[in-house]
Parts: structure tokens; C-alpha cells; sequence
């Protein structure tokens, strides 16, 4: 590219500035690959692991909708936590959710669905639970792009899952790729036959530290005490809970809240962490006034005080928060996170694996964190996923894990061998098996079909 602006090289009569500009693009030619360049299929010079193919390709997804009974004692969801569109009266007196479904006598019927990536070689990446919008965007709009292409070229897959989702950047869009992110990697794992920590660099450490989440736990002060207690004896060194309420419950909600924070305290002395949440249901003055009095009883974080958009509320109340703000579980790709880290609107950055854009992203944005001093904890969505990016990072970028108590329950119900922390950690060889280590139980699928809208199309 010629430089128009360089006396020496560029035509000797004045250029306008604004022709500069169109001299410049117009000079843009695509980078020369050289007469060397050659496709890589074809070369020898590179490679060659005997046994394995340099070619393999992916053959089929599988949209793979479990069935299964789950045994747990009623209710399994106790309490729920407050909503943005709880502002709503209709909305606020909305009870705890209908997933998973009672069945009475403490059954509850199971449905997950999992993805699996064929290849001609046999190899089977598996990713997952989706739930049924990412099954139907992964069935229409990103199987095209990943049937026949090789599987093992993830970095390439994502830019082209990415570079075919215009409107698709962020939300379910994003949450697709993010599980055939996953999958992909498992699938390499398996391949190379080595657990996707050691892959991404890892292992950072032996152990990784869990905290417990208490999603879905009664918030009565009594069951509170009893319930964080149990935690701590458990092992566990730091634990969150949810509120539920927010600025719309006026002052009696403002004391609900302060209330669950004091019994927390109380109950698991001054050397366990506790943290809260307020999953995006509050506003800036709200938060201020609850970060200030939180901090009487030295909570951690305060947890996504408003919606993921609200950048510059993140801001205002991060500089007035006396304790730390963490968020990002509801932001997405390495772009999302860039302007959280370059206004340094929270303290603590927890994109979820299965949500930002899978492993691949997920790293990107540890290593943006990292450049700012910015700790990663992700959110909890997957176990295995978060384990394996955790283990295969810095202890100062990802120091901790979280583990949704009941979530995991639901969520690694079909798995073989689920991930549980024991004495408040996880051990990295837990998940020291090829890929991310998933392995379905079929002896509790009950009854199962594969998800497609293709051939006769259907619709959601
Ligand atoms: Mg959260």
C-alpha cells in the first residue's frame, strides 16, 4: 500500500486531505499469498500425527432431546430470585419456576438436550444441555457452515458462525455458537487425547476453590442460616444468594435484602465470603444505597445491580460502590467485554462459557481481563466447561468457580460422572479425561428423540 503522505513515494503534486483518503483505500490490494503458498491439504512438509487424518470432516449434528425422571424432594425450586420485569405487579407475583416439572411425590420430570458432532472418523463431539432456540438456530443456520468442514479448525468455525450472524451477535444467536464452541472442543480433546485444559495450556493448579450459589433456596432468614451454615461445613469457603427484591418493594424489600445479607453474616462468621445478586432488577440510586449499607456486612460483590446494556449506570455505581461489582453473565464476545474493561465499569467479569461464545471466546476475554488486572469468574452454567477453561488459566485471572447448587442438579442430571466440589474444591483430575470429559448416563434416558426442523421444515 502506498503511502500518500510520504513526499519520497507518493506523486510529487498536492493531494487533498480528503483525497489522501481515497488514495489510500484505493491503493488496497488483498495480501499476496506468494507462488509458495500452497493448500495445505495437498502439502507434506507439515504434520503428520500417524493414525490421524489431516482431512477429517464433519459428517451430521445431533439435536439429541433427553427424557428422565429426577428424584428430589418437593419443591425443588423453593424461592426465586428477582426480575427486571418485576417492576410489573402482574410479573412480581409470578411464583418459582415450572422447570423442571413436578411429577408429585418428589419426581420431577427431565429434558435436556444435547448436541453431538459427528465426523467421517468416528470421533463424536458433545456439548450441552441447550435448550430448544439454540437447537433450532444450530439445526437452520449453523449446520450449513459446519457440515463438511473440519472440525478441528475451531478459531476458523467461530469466525464463520460470527462473520454469518449479523443480527445474530449477542442473546440465542451467540448462545448457539457458544455450545458448538464447546462441542468443537470436546471433539479435539478427543482427538488428540488429552483433556481441553492441557490444550488451552493448562493445568494451572491442582485444585480450583468453589463457592456454592443458593439459586433457588427459600430465603427465610431460618432456612438461610441453616442452609449457609451446611455450606461451610461442607467445605465451601464462600457462597452467593440471590435477592428478591428491588426498588419497586420499597423500604420493606430494602429490608428483606438487608435482612438475608445480616443472617448470611451471622451464620458463616467474618471468614466466608458471601456475595449477592440482583440479576439486573435494580437501578443506579438502588444500588448505591444497598452497596453502601451491604458493605456493613463485608459482602464480596454485588452482583449485576442493573441490566447488562446499562454501561454507564455499571460505571456510576461501581465509583460509589464501597464493595465490588461484578457482572457480565448476560454480555457476550470479546467486543461486549472490551468496553466493561476499558471504562473499568465492574470489578469482577463473569461471562458465562455456554452464553459469550463458548471456550474459544472465553479465553479471549481472560486475556483481556488479565491486561487490566480484571479477575475472571465465570458464570456457572456448565461445570465442565468452566472447569477445564479455569484449570488452564492464571490463578490471579480465574482464582475461583462457581457452582449453582440446584442448576447443576438439573444440569448435569444425564451426565455420567457430574462434577460435584468436594470439601469446597474441585480437583483438576476430576476432569483430566479426553475433551471436555461429558459422558451421557444412558441408563437415565427414559425415552429420547432427535430435535430438527429441517426436511419437512417445521417451526418453532
Ligand atoms: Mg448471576
Amino acid at each position: 500500500m502506498r503511502d500518500e503522505t510520504d513526499a519520497g513515494t507518493s506523486s510529487c503534486r498536492p493531494i487533498a486531505a480528503s483525497r489522501v483518503v481515497y488514495s489510500v483505500v484505493d491503493d488496497r490490494r488483498p495480501f499476496d499469498a506468494g507462488p509458495e503458498a500452497k493448500n495445505l491439504d495437498s502439502g507434506t512438509s507439515w504434520n503428520r500425527n500417524p493414525g490421524r487424518s489431516k482431512s477429517m470432516k464433519i459428517t451430521d449434528l445431533r439435536l439429541r432431546e433427553l427424557q428422565g425422571t429426577m428424584e428430589h424432594a418437593d419443591p425443588f425450586w423453593e424461592e426465586r430470585l428477582v426480575r427486571p420485569q418485576d417492576i410489573y405487579p402482574q410479573y412480581k407475583k409470578q411464583g418459582t419456576p415450572g422447570n423442571p416439572r413436578s411429577l408429585g411425590g418428589g419426581r420431577y420430570e427431565m429434558r435436556s438436550t444435547f448436541l453431538e458432532i459427528h465426523t467421517d472418523e468416528g470421533v463424536i463431539g458433545l456439548s450441552g444441555p441447550l435448550d430448544t432456540h439454540q437447537a433450532f438456530i444450530i439445526d437452520t443456520k449453523l449446520r450449513p457452515i459446519l457440515v463438511g468442514a473440519d472440525p478441528i479448525a475451531i478459531e476458523t468455525l467461530w469466525d464463520q458462525m460470527y462473520l454469518s450472524s449479523i443480527h445474530g451477535r449477542k442473546g440465542e444467536n451467540m448462545m448457539a455458537i457458544s455450545v458448538v464452541d464447546c462441542g468443537l472442543w470436546d471433539l479435539k480433546g478427543k482427538w488428540l487425547g488429552q483433556p481441553v485444559y492441557r490444550l488451552l495450556g493448562g493445568p494451572s493448579r491442582d485444585v480450583i476453590p468453589a463457592y456454592a450459589s443458593a439459586l433457588g433456596y427459600s430465603i427465610e432468614p431460618e432456612d438461610v442460616a441453616r442452609r449457609a451454615s451446611e455450606m461451610v461445613a461442607q467445605g465451601y469457603r464462600g457462597t452467593k444468594w440471590f435477592f428478591r427484591d428491588g426498588p419497586a418493594d420499597g423500604p420493606d424489600g430494602m429490608k428483606r435484602n438487608l435482612k438475608l445479607a445480616e443472617t448470611l453474616r451471622a451464620s458463616v462468621g467474618e471468614d466466608v465470603d458471601i456475595m449477592l445478586d440482583a440479576w439486573n432488577s435494580w437501578d443506579v440510586p438502588y444500588s448505591i444505597n444497598m452497596a453502601r449499607r451491604l458493605a456493613e456486612y463485608n459482602v464480596r460483590w454485588l452482583e449485576e445491580p442493573v441490566l447488562a446494556d446499562k454501561l454507564e449506570s455499571y460505571k456510576e455505581i461501581q465509583r460509589n460502590s464501597p464493595i465490588l461489582i461484578s457482572g457480565g453473565e448476560h454480555e457476550y464476545t470479546r467486543w461486549g467485554f472490551r468496553y466493561i474493561v476499558e471504562h473499568k465499569a465492574m470489578d469482577v467479569l463473569q461471562p458465562d462459557i455456554y452464553w459469550c461464545g463458548g471456550i474459544s471466546e472465553a479465553v479471549k476475554i481472560c486475556n483481556l481481563a488479565s491486561a487490566f488486572d480484571l479477575p475472571v469468574v465465570p458464570h456457572g452454567h456448565s461445570s465442565y466447561a468452566t472447569a477445564h477453561l479455569i484449570a488452564s488459566q492464571s490463578p490471579s485471572t480465574c482464582p475461583v468457580q462457581e457452582f449453582l447448587v440446584k442448576w447443576n442438579a438439573v444440569h448435569q442430571f444425564f451426565l455420567k460422572d457430574p462434577i460435584v466440589p468436594r470439601d469446597g474444591v474441585i480437583q483438576v483430575s476430576w476432569i483430566d479425561k479426553p475433551g471436555l470429559g461429558l459422558e451421557l448416563d444412558e441408563t437415565k434416558i427414559e425415552t429420547e428423540r432427535d430435535l430438527s426442523w429441517r426436511d419437512p421444515p417445521q417451526s418453532l
